[in-house]
């Protein structure tokens, strides 16, 4: 689910910084120890509470004992990582290597979500927000909300980042490129959820078997959670409703 891994980046300087925890796997704990050369790490920013990025917190706590560690509290989650984490907000500027990051509050992936902006080099630190050729889970099983990923999505581009640097895949140097795409992609996919459920289609199941014939088994439930996340996000606009667990379309 993860594709090759996930990074984590490591910002040297006079608080030295490490984004996202990693999930404590020894090569990266050794990897990040060389990188450090020595230098002692100050904080661990961390995007949100998915294993991938949170749960290697308590290994580098172990490693690291002068480490605070910070993101915004999503507490049912953040206790599983036992850690004192310290609270993030909206806003808050984060002092960071030798210069400042802005926490910018971008749920949907994650009720807790946060990128870092650096306003400088217009360098966002995007977590989970995007990932280059691949689209993100709305995981409605995990707090995931539709409505909010695309406002999020409208929020980084505000900023107009020159660069995104994510927690999977490449380097995003067309983060307009991508963001905008990601929204085009979602409102193709609710086009195509409208007409399924226009066709007679109740449950979610027999729109991932119209819409994602070509996925692997392996993937359909990750279809189905962004159909859920979909069908929620038109439930709320009052476009589509439920009986008992059957979906059918409001026209309107
Ligand atoms: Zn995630």
């Amino acid at each position: 689910m993860t594709g090759t891994g996930n990074w984590t980046w490591l910002i040297p300087g006079r608080v030295t910084t490490l984004i996202d925890a990693g999930t404590g796997l020894d090569q990266h704990l050794q990897a990040l120890e060389r990188a450090l050369a020595g230098a002692s790490l100050a904080q661990v920013l961390v995007t949100h509470a998915h294993g991938d990025h949170a749960s290697g917190a308590p290994a580098l706590a172990a490693r690291h004992p002068g480490a605070r560690f910070l993101k915004m509290p999503w507490p049912e989650r953040d206790s599983k990582w036992p850690v004192p984490w310290e609270p993030l907000a909206d806003g808050m500027s984060i002092a960071s290597g030798d210069e400042t990051l802005v926490a910018i509050h971008t749920p949907g992936h994650a009720p807790d979500h946060l990128c870092f902006w650096h306003e400088a080099s217009r360098t966002l630190f995007g977590g989970d927000l995007a990932v280059k050729g691949t689209t993100v889970v709305i995981p409605s099983n995990l707090s995931g909300d539709l409505t909010a990923y695309l406002a999020s999505l409208e929020r980084a581009l505000a900023l107009r980042p020159a660069r995104l640097l994510p927690a999977h895949g490449p380097v995003i140097d067309d983060p307009e490129t991508v963001l905008r795409g990601y929204i085009e992609h979602r409102r193709e996919r609710e086009e195509q959820i409208l007409e399924a459920l226009r066709q007679g289609d109740s449950d979610p199941d027999a729109m991932v078997a119209r819409l994602y014939a070509r996925v692997e088994d392996a993937l359909k439930p990750m279809a189905r959670e962004s159909v859920i996340a979909h069908l929620r996000k038109l439930e709320r606009e009052g476009r589509a409703g439920r009986r008992d667990e059957a979906w059918h379309i409001i026209d309107g």
